[in-house]
């Protein structure tokens, strides 16, 4: 398995882009920051930001664009490499930057005196910093000064100034090769086998290094160029490098570059001939244009023989002929056995590779999975004939599962498919799975590895009570926990805290082979396990100093900074229609023109923003095929009726009481009380120039006399998901099956879009006139909000009950509500109007006990019970008796 590799945007350098030079010094940052923009969407995982030119005042140039940066919050989503040959633009850099960043770079080329200074502010700044391999004596050159400089920097920065390892990016040079000069010929193998040495003898650090320079030779032949690029990253990935700057979007597939022009690369890098170079140059001269990625029209694939079709089939995740293929394969085969275990496993490792090296992406990696059970299924009777029953020895088995009050499982099953293209065998228990069924299947079959997952926050508790019950009945297969909020810092201090055994937590689908094939390899376990005791032992001890250090404020207080709106000017806007309305069976074609469609790409793990995400460099065509399926499925779904929308809104008199309740009344003389929404309140510490938001704040309060309105809605598209999906499923067709999902959950959220609109320019028609398009809306450019119990402004989910009751939105819509409140079926979305001008999201973040215990007073709940839903927002430790209630 090679590890992820990570990207390092490379455009937004003034001495690597022209454009962006340009920009910088005509001082269009605007422009400056489209380009970091278009990085970021395009999926560069972190940015690297260089201002030296002999023309600028680097330093101001830095300072300014870091801090526009910080304004935007696509770009800086993703860490940014602060990169300059000048320390002082690196510190200038390090003082206006957001976030944890990286520094790029400092070496000992001035004696380790400045290094370690150097290295002891980076610390102070808490950034990440690169280390080139330079040392008093110039460049290093050879595999063993390589090492060495890199080993010397390591003890030095490990042992003078404590500077953690993890935080350490080494960069042993990558220099141009086939030059003509003879010194120049191991360049490319120096580089890699120091990558090897310094990823074993130096733990924790990383390997990074600017790939361009190796090609420097072939400037203006960017075919080949690209080419040596994509063969050096093949062999600098497998000896362990991490990540590299490099310009992603022009990589070709390593297994599509011709073989001859692949083989000359490699005589170059590995210096295998003296007239390597030449040979090369030589090609480079015919090469020009002649490499293309395959057309799906091009069925040139199909005269080869019956294993490289398959093998062909797989990598490009084409079905159209796998039964036949694999027919033929099997009739000249001595089992079908043979079949599984030759071309498929080797067309599935192929795809394994491509994956692990960034340049196949999950939603192929799914189709190619197709291809393979379809393969297998047929293969299946035939085997049952043959002598020697059974099918090949799978590497592991992996029990998953979606924990006990949650449904969402899109995520899960995406990692499940890509677990077993990695042939380890996978038992999906499904969602909604209790404890009890979890363990017993663990035990019953005697899993090597299990898996949580959750999307809603109540599963965060539930995975802790999973892994305690683990540690109870004595089962020690390590702990995988994933899921949107799910997180490493949850998993180190809520849940490995819990269990005996390894718990690990999996960023995403793409991590996941990774970290199970370190699980089940006993020559990487034990080092793999050490090293994530190591990392979260420090996330815990870091964690524990932040919430100590954490400033916070009582409620009493918070409540005296609340956003305070002048309601005696303002005159909340009555409801044409009051009351409760219900939409049935709604037309799908009109929801289909609300999809928002980034968060459909993200949910398959592609980054970027659509519709740019189509054209774009690294994943366009994964994208456009997807977003082609897409399109396909979506018309077969409102075409043949697969879903049913059905929704409940309502609107009625309303009006805060206690600071953060909102009563709901009957009747507009506000005399019957019909529910009451409890909220919260931020409570960390302000300067008084931010309020402390609940969002009851955006309702009048009852004793200024001024009657307000609320509204509720529940929505779903999810009716008849589940029955499509297992359609899909039977036909061993997992693609599909997480396809129909993944756009039953758009529609959903299309859904709630169009039913918002309808309410602001009809049913409440507080907005009459507002006319926007689906990017506008996207971007909520309209008056009033709709936060969704769970969500960051209002955490708890229990709070979906009094809307349901209030919008009897069962029986409206169909939907229900499980153990831990999250909506059945899946693709259901919930909320509350506000239509407040001012009225916007904001996170509560942290809560103090005194709040905890009013919120349950006001709930009429026991303080438990109350921790227990809130429980990832407590700023104490809730298993702690209480204090004694002296906040009041
Ligand atoms: N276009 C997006 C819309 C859904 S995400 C899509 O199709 O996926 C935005 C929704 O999340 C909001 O409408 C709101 O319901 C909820 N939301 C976002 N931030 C929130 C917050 N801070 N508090 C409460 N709800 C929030």
């Amino acid at each position: 398995m090679i590890p992820s590799f990570i990207n390092i945007g490379e455009r937004t350098n003034v001495s690597g882009s022209a454009k962006f030079r340009n920009l910088i010094i005509e001082e269009d940052f605007e422009g400056a920051l489209q380009i970091a923009r278009q990085q970021a969407d395009s999926g560069a995982q972190i940015l690297d930001i260089n201002m030296d030119e002999g023309m600028l005042d680097s330093e101001a140039a830095m300072v300014r664009f870091l801090r526009l940066i910080a304004a935007e919050p696509d770009i800086c989503r993703i860490p940014v490499m602060i990169d300059s040959s000048k320390w002082s633009v690196i510190e200038a850099g390090l003082q206006n930057v957001q976030g944890k960043s990286i520094a790029n770079s400092i070496s000992l080329k001035e004696g380790e005196p400045i290094f370690l200074k150097q290295a002891a502010l980076v610390r102070r700044y808490g950034a990440a910093v690169v280390v080139m391999a330079f040392d008093e004596g110039g460049q290093a050159e050879t595999v063993e000064r390589k090492v060495a400089i890199c080993a010397r920097s390591y003890r030095l920065l490990t042992e003078k100034v404590c500077f953690p390892p993890e935080d350490i990016i080494f960069d042993p040079n990558i220099f141009a090769v086939a030059t003509g000069i003879e010194e120049h010929n191991d360049y490319a193998m120096a580089f890699i086998e120091a990558t090897k040495k310094i990823k074993a003898e130096l733990p924790h650090a990383y390997v990074s290094g600017g790939v361009s320079n190796i090609s420097f030779s072939f400037r203006g032949n960017e075919t080949v160029r690209a080419a040596m690029h994509s063969v050096f990253l093949y062999h600098a990935i497998q000896a362990g490098m991490d990540m590299g700057i490099v310009n992603a979007g022009q990589l070709p597939i390593y297994s599509e570059i011709s073989g001859n022009l692949k083989g000359r690369i490699e005589d170059v890098f590995f210096n295998r001939r003296d007239d390597a170079t030449e040979r090369l140059l030589e090609l480079a001269a015919e090469q020009r244009g002649k490499l293309s990625t395959t057309s799906k029209t091009d069925l040139s694939w199909r005269k080869s023989d019956a294993s490289a079709r398959l093998q062909y089939a797989l990598v490009h995740g084409i079905s159209d002929f796998i039964v036949d293929d694999t027919e033929e394969a099997r009739l000249s085969a001595e089992r079908s056995l043979n079949v599984i275990e030759g071309p498929l496993m080797d067309g599935m490792n192929e795809v394994g590779d491509l994956f692990g090296a960034g340049k196949m992406f999950l939603p192929q990696v799914v189709k190619s999975a197709r291809v393979m059970k379809k393969a297998v299924a047929h293969l299946v009777p035939f085997m049952e004939g043959d002598k020697t029953k059974g099918v090949a020895a799978k590497a592991g088995k992996i029990v998953m599962a979606t924990v006990k009050g949650d449904v969402h499982d899109i995520g899960k099953n995406i990692v499940s498919v890509v677990l077993q293209c990695n042939n380890y065998e996978v038992v999906d228990l499904g969602v909604m799975v209790p404890c009890i069924d979890i363990l017993d299947t663990a035990k019953k079959e005697r899993a090597d590895i299990i898996g949580l997952s959750g999307l809603i926050t109540p599963s965060l508790e539930e995975m802790r009570v999973v892994a305690k019950e683990m540690t109870r009945s004595g089962v020690t297969a390590p702990l995988l926990i994933g899921g949107a909020t799910t997180s490493r810092v949850h998993t180190a201090v809520k849940i490995a805290t819990n269990f005996d055994g390894p718990t690990i937590y999996v960023a995403d689908a793409s991590k996941a082979v990774g970290v199970v094939s370190n699980l089940l390899s006993s020559a990487k376990r034990d080092a793999f396990l050490s090293s994530t005791a190591t990392d979260y032992e420090g996330i815990r001890s870091r964690h524990e100093s932040s919430s100590r250090k954490s400033s916070k404020q009582t409620l009493v207080k918070a409540r005296s900074n609340k956003f305070r709106i002048d309601w005696s000017r303002y005159k909340p806007p009555k409801p044409k229609h009051s009351g409760e309305h219900v939409f049935k069976n709604y037309d799908l074609t009109v929801i289909a023109k609300y999809i928002d469609w980034s968060p459909f790409f993200q949910s398959w793990e592609l980054a970027g923003k659509f519709p740019k995400i189509l054209s774009d460099a690294v994943v366009g065509a994964a994208a456009r095929d997807l977003y082609a399926d897409a399109q396909a499925m979506l018309e077969r779904i409102i075409n043949e009726g697969w879903l049913n929308a059905r929704a409940v809104i309502g609107i009625w008199p309303a009006n805060t009481v206690e600071d953060e309740d909102v009563v709901v009344f009957e009747d507009v003389d506000r005399t019957i009380e019909k529910a009451r929404l409890h909220m919260l309140r931020q409570q960390m510490s302000r300067d008084r120039e931010r309020a402390n938001y609940a969002l009851a704040d955006f309702v009048a309060p009852l004793e200024s006399g001024v009657g307000d309105y609320i509204g509720g809605f529940v929505v779903t598209t999810g009716h008849g998901c589940e029955e499509a999906a297992a359609r899909y499923e039977r036909e061993n067709d997992d693609y599909n099956a997480i396809m129909i999902k993944a756009l039953a959950d758009r529609l959903a959220e299309a859904f709630a879009e169009r039913v918002h609109e309808l309410v602001r320019t009809e049913l409440w028609g507080y907005d009459p006139g507002e006319s926007l398009d689906n990017d506008s809306l996207i971007m909520e450019h309209y008056s009033g909000i709709r936060p969704a119990p769970g969500y960051p402004a209002c955490p708890d989910h229990t709070e979906k009950q009094t809307l349901f009751s209030l919008l009897n939105a069962e029986r409206n819509t169909g939907v229900t509500l499980t153990d831990n409140f999250a909506m059945w079926p899946a693709a259901s979305v919930c909320g509350i109007y506000f239509s407040h001008p001012e009225s916007h999201y904001f996170g509560i973040g942290k809560i103090e006990r005194d709040q905890v215990l009013a919120y349950s007073a006001r709930k009429g709940i026991k303080l438990v019970e109350a921790e227990r839903w809130l429980a990832s927002m407590l700023n104490y430790d809730a298993d702690q008796p209480p204090d004694k209630p002296a906040f009041f």
